[in-house]
């Protein structure tokens, strides 16, 4: 028979494509990819022994009877061992190398048979012998090795398929597609023996996993040259499963104010800089850029006093600049050491780790429990919060406002209630900035701001005294398209006018957000709403902002007031008072009526009333309370 070596040779010109890809540019450094490597040299190996072996066996005379021998016993032994390595691959694929040693030594089992066999074949000729015009026969063993191959096969699919939980479909199907591609041309095979397909279809099989598995263009970070996020979470999905391993995170804080600063180009050249420097560092270690200024080193037994060093020698890097000329800085850097699998539960929280910003002015180490605490606290309030507008739980309490000038009580705060059966009170300064962060805030307004109108009619909180209610608005609510209808909307319903709801926008907001907030204060207060400026003096007091905007009431912060006049501390500072009238008298001359929340004690009523402001609102008077018992209330304060 005369075979036909053309496909082998085009594989192996493939399979130089493969390995040139996989060795020189930069891989995934996981174990997985390593094997991978041995898996392509295996059938290298295979082909060029294939290649010999057939020429010898079409012309006998064209090499010596060693080298025949030679490439006869090389590929048998890299073709059966492929077999095995492919096994071998997935479970490092699937984590399986540490945590399944036994099932790991029970699979070399079969190998160390055949090579016992392929290597006792002088003896024996079960697995091939030469006939008298040295031609190439299979012997009656050579069975064996096919069933031991298809049973490495079998299973190689089996774990494809049910173990596939942690693999991607991508990844699953590219091995069942390799599996199969190997598998096809063997039929081939039987029916035309001369057409040598088996290497090539295994090439484009390897080609199928380089392309899915092993791609690498998807996992190298652009602007750094080194591994990427998604490569990461990839190594991390295998650290996870094993032990012994350490995840370092590295961060710099603000990114984008630094590329504003000096440049993107700028930036991503000490970006650069700091990643070799990690690399040069953390030489036996993978590191990874996983942007926004934020590093990641995945360590393999490392021990905890090369941690520490490590830690010291990167803050003393970081105390220096990096970059050239005038385009050098010097940042903080957070440095935080992760144990994997045991400072983390789930992977959801180790990426929380990894994404969650560095905000601060002086490097620091990460209190990895606190923020793992913190962030099953938000996970819970934000379970919480799905539950309570489920099931329609959230309340909605009353805190008195009084006027000073009339002595009576003209309207009231509305403020949020959660209180959940299992988890009791929680407050909505906890709450709000969570439902403003995953958007439940505008359900929540929207609930708020239909249940005061309710009350205000059912209740006919006008009679009552009440010429308006303060609800409270959030950013995310200015922010959102059709406000205005479905307030518009809810006024309806319930035949009350605009008139009724006085809206508090809160300072900070003023700052952010100013030109989309100007437009929503303008299109909601065309609609008849009024405005109060809540928690004025926080911080962000810049006036100039206030300018523009329509507020009618500025309610002046507690802290403010507390600082001039803490029943704690007696007396007060002299310079926090001085503020607080001052602030008052300008906002007075400004023609807006002043408010002044936290009051708790007669002096600091007294105060405030001697300073002539409008409204009051604290505990002096009431604290925040439930709708009947405020309707009560007013009945007998308002009478
Ligand atoms: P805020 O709008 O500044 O509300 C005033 C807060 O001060 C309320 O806290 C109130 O109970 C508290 N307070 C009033 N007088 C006193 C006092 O004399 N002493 C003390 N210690 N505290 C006093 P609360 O109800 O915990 O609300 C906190 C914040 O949560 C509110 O601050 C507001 O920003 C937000 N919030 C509450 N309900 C809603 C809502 O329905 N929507 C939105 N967007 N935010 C809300
Ligand atoms: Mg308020
Ligand atoms: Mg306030």
């Amino acid at each position: 028979m005369y075979y036909h070596i053309e496909f082998d040779i085009a594989a192996v010109f493939v399979t130089l494509f493969i390995m040139y890809y996989v060795i020189f540019k930069k891989g995934l450094r996981r174990h997985a990819n390593r094997v991978f490597l041995i898996l392509l040299l295996l059938h290298f190996v295979a082909e060029i022994s294939d290649i010999l072996a057939s020429a010898s066996s079409n012309d006998p005379y064209l090499t010596t009877r060693l080298i025949q021998n030679i490439s006869n016993y090389t590929y048998l032994f890299s073709q059966n061992v492929l077999a095995f390595v492919f096994v071998v691959y997935l479970f490092y694929l699937l984590g399986y190398e540490k945590t399944r040693k036994f099932a790991f030594w029970l699979i070399c089992i079969p190998i160390g048979a055949e090579l016992v066999l392929l290597f006792s074949n002088p003896l024996h000729h079960g697995i091939f012998y030469y006939d008298e015009t040295g031609k190439y026969l299979h012997g009656d063993l050579f069975f064996i090795l096919y069933v031991f191959a298809i049973a490495y096969m079998v299973f190689a699919v089996y774990l494809s398929i049910f173990h596939s939980k942690a693999l991607t479909r991508g990844k699953s199907t590219a091995l069942l597609f390799f599996i199969f591609i190997s598998f096809a041309p063997m039929i081939i095979q039987m029916i035309l023996p001369e057409y040598l397909l088996t290497l090539f279809f295994e090439t484009l099989g390897l080609m199928g996993i380089l392309f899915t598995i092993e791609n690498k263009d998807d996992i190298i970070n652009p602007t750094t040259g080194i591994l990427n996020r998604f490569a990461l979470e990839n190594a991390l999905e295998d650290a996870m499963r094993s032990k012994g391993q350490t995840l370092i995170s590295i961060k710099i804080p603000n990114l984008n104010y630094y590329n504003k600063m000096i440049g993107f180009e700028n930036m991503n050249d000490i970006l650069g800089r700091i990643s070799d420097y990690l690399e040069k560092e953390f030489h036996s270690h993978s590191c990874y850029d996983c942007g926004r200024g934020h590093f990641a080193v995945l360590c393999d037994n490392i021990s905890e006093e090369e941690i520490d060093r490590l830690q010291k020698k990167i803050f003393y890097r970081f105390e220096k600049a990096w970059g050239k000329g005038k385009f050098s800085l010097a940042f903080p850097v957070q440095f935080g050491v992760i144990h994997l699998p045991e400072d983390v539960k789930t992977m959801e929280n180790l990426l929380m780790i990894i994404d969650a910003s560095f905000d601060g002015k002086d490097s620091s180490v990460m209190d990895v429990s606190k923020m793992i605490m913190d962030y099953e606290r938000r996970v819970l309030i934000e379970r919480l919060i799905d539950k309570a507008l489920k099931n329609q739980s959230f309340q909605v309490y009353y805190q008195p406002i009084w006027n000073f000038h009339t002595g009576k009580v003209q309207s009231a705060e509305a403020l949020c209630r959660l209180i959940d059966d299992e988890y009791g009170f929680i407050s909505p300064e906890e709450f709000i900035p969570v439902a403003e962060q995953n958007g439940t805030v505008l359900e929540i307004g929207k609930f708020v701001f239909e249940e005061v109108c309710r009350f205000y009619q059912e209740a006919r909180l006008k009679e009552l005294g009440i010429s308006y209610v303060e609800v409270n608005l959030s950013v995310i609510q200015c922010m959102s398209r059709n406000l205005k209808e479905t307030f518009d909307g809810i006024l309806k319903k319930y035949s009350l006018d605009s008139g009724c709801i006085n809206l508090e926008i809160t300072e900070s907001a003023t700052v952010d957000n100013q030109k989309v907030l100007l437009n929503t204060i303008e299109t909601l207060s065309n609609s008849g709403f009024t405005f109060s400026l809540d928690d004025y003096g926080t911080g962000y007091s810049n006036i100039a902002y206030m300018y523009d905007m329509p507020f009618t009431i500025i309610k002046i912060d507690k802290s403010i007031l507390w600082k001039a006049l803490h029943p704690e501390e007696g007396e007060g500072q002299r310079n926090a008072v001085i503020y607080l009238e001052n602030t008052v008298r300008m906002l007075k001359d400004m023609n807006y009526s002043i408010l002044v929340e936290g009051v708790e004690t007669l002096e600091q009523k007294l105060l405030l009333e001697k300073l002539e402001c409008d409204f009051l609102q604290g505990y002096y008077f009431s604290k925040p309370i439930q709708k009947q018992v405020f309707a009560d209330y007013l009945k007998v304060v308002n009478a």
